[in-house]
């Protein structure tokens, strides 16, 4: 199954901290919450196209 590189940015300050590896199938937005060292705190990441 072939996967696409996501990137994960912070809901509060838009910096993209993480990139993940997806399946191209997958429909739903990725959400999750990760520490940002720009925001200093655990805050929700949610998938960029
Ligand atoms: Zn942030």
């Amino acid at each position: 199954m072939a996967s696409q590189k996501v990137s994960l940015a912070c809901t509060i300050c838009g910096s993209r901290n993480y990139t993940v590896m997806l399946s191209k199938d997958r429909t739903v937005r990725l959400a999750v919450k990760k520490y940002c060292s720009h925001c200093g705190q655990h805050t929700l990441h949610q998938q960029t196209k």
